[in-house]
C-alpha cells in the first residue's frame, strides 16, 4: 500500500477532537446495547442509528434483509472508472432474546450489559467513523468510495446473513471492494485475518420402535446415534488441530423398555481451511450412513432412516500476515502504541474473505469480557486507543493511492 500523505499530521487534531468525545461515545454505546436486537430482529436498533446517520448528513438505505448501508464519496474526481471501494461492516444483532433485560449496572471501570461490547463498541465506532468521513479534510482526501454497512444476521444462527446479502448484491452489480473491514466487538491489537469456518448440522435418526424384548432386533436409533458419537470422538482426535469436530447436543428415547423411534445429536465442525471443512464434512456423511447400516443389518425391512439438517453454515477464509491490507492494520496499529497480534475467529469479515476479497476484522477500542452472556462487561479505559486506531486504518484504506488486493 502506498500513501499519498507521507505525514498524517493533519489527522491529528481530528483525532485529538474524538478523544475529547469520550463520554458521547460510551453514551453512545449504552443506548445502542440497551436497544434490543436479537438475530432476525433488528429494525429498531437498526432504525436507531439509521437515523444517527441521516442526522449527519449521509443518504442512508436499507436493503432486502435490513442492512443499513451509506457510501461516502471522495470530494475530488477520481478517475475513471471510479476505484473499487473499501466497505466497512458491523453487526447490529445480539445473541440475547428479546426479553432479555438490558441493564446497564457499573462497578468501577467496568459497564455490565449483554451487547455492550459486542457489537455495542463496534456500532458506537460506526457513529464516530460516519462523522469523522463527512469531514472535508477527508472527503478532500478519499481515492475511493467508503461503505458503511451495519449488518443484521451476524450472530449465531443468523448465518452472516447480512454480509451475504450485501456482497451478493455487490458482486450482482460488478463491485469488487478492494478490501473490507468488519468492526467487531472491544481490542486494540488484535488483527483477525484467518475466517474460521463452520458447518452445524443436526443428525437425526428415526425408526419404528418396539419392545425392548418382544422386538430386540428391531434398529434402535440411540444406538446408531451412539456409535456415530464413538467415531466423530475419533474423527474430531485425528481432525486437530487443523479442524475442529464435537458433538455439542444429543437427545433420543421415548420410555425406559422402549426401542426408541428417534434420536439426535447436533454437530459443531470448524477450521479455516475450507477444504478441512469439507473433508471433515465427507467423513461425518460416511461415519452417519456406516452407523445406519450397523444399526439395520438384523432387520433390514426396518432399516433406519436419518437425516442431516443443515443449522448453520458459515465459510472458511484467509489471507496471510503480509497482505497489504494485514500491514496497513499492524501499521495503524503500531501507531497507536500497540503491538498487532494475528487472530482467527468468525465474524462478517468470513464473507468477503470466502470470496477472494481482502478482508480483516478488528475491535473498537476498550477492553470486556464474557460476551454472549448476561454478564458480559466493557471497560473504557484505553478505550480511544482502538477507536483512533479503526479510524487511522479506515482513512488510510480510502486515502491510499493504490491498494493491492
Ligand atoms: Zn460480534
Amino acid at each position: 500500500m502506498t500513501t499519498t500523505d507521507s505525514g498524517k499530521n493533519w489527522l491529528t487534531p481530528l483525532l485529538a477532537t474524538w478523544r475529547a468525545q469520550r463520554a458521547w461515545i460510551l453514551e453512545q454505546q449504552v443506548a445502542i446495547a440497551r436497544t434490543a436486537a436479537p438475530t432476525g430482529n433488528e429494525s429498531e436498533r437498526a432504525a436507531r442509528l439509521q437515523q444517527d446517520w441521516r442526522h449527519c448528513g449521509h443518504v442512508v438505505t436499507r436493503d432486502g434483509v435490513g442492512n443499513v448501508m451509506t457510501r461516502v464519496t471522495p470530494a475530488m474526481s477520481v478517475a475513471r472508472p471510479a476505484p473499487e471501494p473499501v466497505v466497512c461492516l458491523a453487526h447490529l444483532d445480539t445473541v440475547f432474546h428479546a426479553d432479555e433485560p438490558l441493564v446497564v449496572r457499573r462497578d468501577g471501570t467496568r459497564i455490565y450489559c449483554p451487547g455492550i461490547g459486542d457489537n455495542g463498541r463496534g456500532l458506537a465506532a460506526m457513529s464516530v467513523l460516519a462523522r469523522v468521513l463527512q469531514q472535508p479534510a477527508v472527503r478532500a482526501r478519499l481515492h475511493r468510495p467508503i461503505e458503511l454497512v451495519l449488518t443484521v444476521g451476524e450472530e449465531g444462527e443468523g448465518n452472516l446473513r447480512g454480509a451475504t446479502q450485501w456482497f451478493d448484491d455487490a458482486a450482482a452489480r460488478g463491485l469488487m471492494p478492494v478490501a473490507a473491514v468488519a468492526i467487531d466487538g472491544p481490542g486494540d491489537c488484535t488483527i483477525v485475518h484467518h475466517a474460521v469456518g463452520s458447518r452445524r448440522w443436526r443428525i437425526t435418526f428415526t425408526g419404528v420402535g418396539g419392545h425392548s424384548w418382544a422386538n430386540a432386533l428391531t434398529p434402535n436409533p440411540v444406538h446408531a446415534a451412539g456409535a456415530c458419537i464413538a467415531a466423530i470422538a475419533r474423527l474430531a482426535d485425528a481432525s486437530r488441530p487443523l479442524g475442529v469436530v464435537a458433538v455439542t447436543r444429543m437427545h433420543g428415547g421415548e420410555h425406559l423398555t422402549g426401542i426408541p423411534t428417534q434420536a439426535w445429536i447436533d454437530l459443531d465442525m470448524r477450521s479455516r481451511d475450507p477444504t478441512r471443512l469439507r473433508t471433515m464434512s465427507d467423513e461425518v456423511e460416511r461415519i452417519v450412513m456406516r452407523a445406519v447400516r450397523d444399526a439395520s443389518h438384523q432387520q433390514p425391512a426396518q432399516a433406519l432412516q436419518c437425516t442431516i439438517t443443515t443449522l448453520g453454515d458459515r465459510p472458511a477464509g484467509m489471507i496471510d500476515d503480509q497482505h497489504p491490507l494485514v500491514l496497513a492494520a499492524a501499521s495503524a496499529t503500531r501507531a497507536v502504541g500497540r503491538e498487532p497480534q494475528s487472530a482467527s475467529a468468525s465474524t462478517d469479515a468470513n464473507v468477503p474473505l470466502s470470496r477472494g476479497i481482502p478482508a480483516i476484522a478488528i475491535g473498537a477500542g476498550g477492553t470486556g469480557s464474557a460476551a454472549h452472556t448476561a454478564n458480559e462487561w466493557y471497560d473504557d479505559t484505553d478505550g480511544d486507543i482502538g477507536l483512533e486506531r479503526a479510524i487511522r486504518l479506515v482513512v488510510a484504506l480510502g486515502t491510499a493511492e493504490r491498494l493491492a488486493r
